[in-house]
C-alpha cells in the first residue's frame, strides 16, 4: 500500500492505494497499462506507477543476515509518472521461512500499525518474529 502525492500541483492522495505486480489498468487516452492508475482530485491530472521490470521480485527477500548486518532490503523498484510516493503501508499478507529450519510460513500479516508478528517453527522448535519493521522509500 503506497501513499502518493501528485507532481504537478502536489496534492496528496488522502488514502493509500494498493499496487499489485499482478494487476494491470488502462491508461486513459492511451493503449498504454500501468500497475496503478490513479486520478489527482485536485488538478485532475491522471498519474500512474509501475513495477519496475528490470528488478526480480523474486530475490526481493529480506534475511536474517540483512537483519544482522542491519542492512536496507530492496522489496520493488517503481517507476512513478506524474506522481512520487510519500509513504509506505506493509499491510497484507507476506511469506516468510524459517532461517534455518525452511519452514514456511505463507500467512503474516503485517501493517504499519502491527509491524510485529510472532509464530513458532516446529521444526526448529522454537519462537520466530519480526520485530521493530522499518521502511523507507529512496528516491532513484
Ligand atoms: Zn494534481
Amino acid at each position: 500500500m503506497v501513499k502518493v502525492k501528485c507532481s504537478s500541483c502536489r496534492e496528496e492522495h488522502p488514502n493509500f492505494m494498493g499496487i499489485d505486480a499482478t494487476e494491470t489498468h488502462d491508461i486513459s487516452g492511451s493503449r498504454g497499462e500501468a500497475n496503478l492508475v490513479w486520478r489527482c482530485q485536485l488538478c485532475k491530472k491522471e498519474n500512474n506507477i509501475n513495477f519496475d521490470d528490470s528488478f526480480k521480485r523474486a530475490s526481493a527477500a529480506y534475511t536474517l543476515e540483512d537483519a544482522e548486518e542491519q542492512r536496507w532490503g530492496t522489496l520493488a523498484v517503481l517507476e512513478c509518472r506524474g506522481c512520487e510516493i510519500i509513504d509506505f503501508d506493509p499491510q497484507g499478507t507476506w511469506t516468510c521461512k524459517g532461517a534455518q529450519s525452511n519452514t514456511p510460513f505463507e500467512e503474516v500479516e503485517l501493517s504499519k500499525e502491527e509491524a510485529e508478528w510472532n509464530d513458532y517453527d516446529e521444526k526448529a522448535g522454537e519462537g520466530v518474529s519480526i520485530m521493530e519493521l522499518e521502511t523507507r522509500i529512496q528516491r532513484a
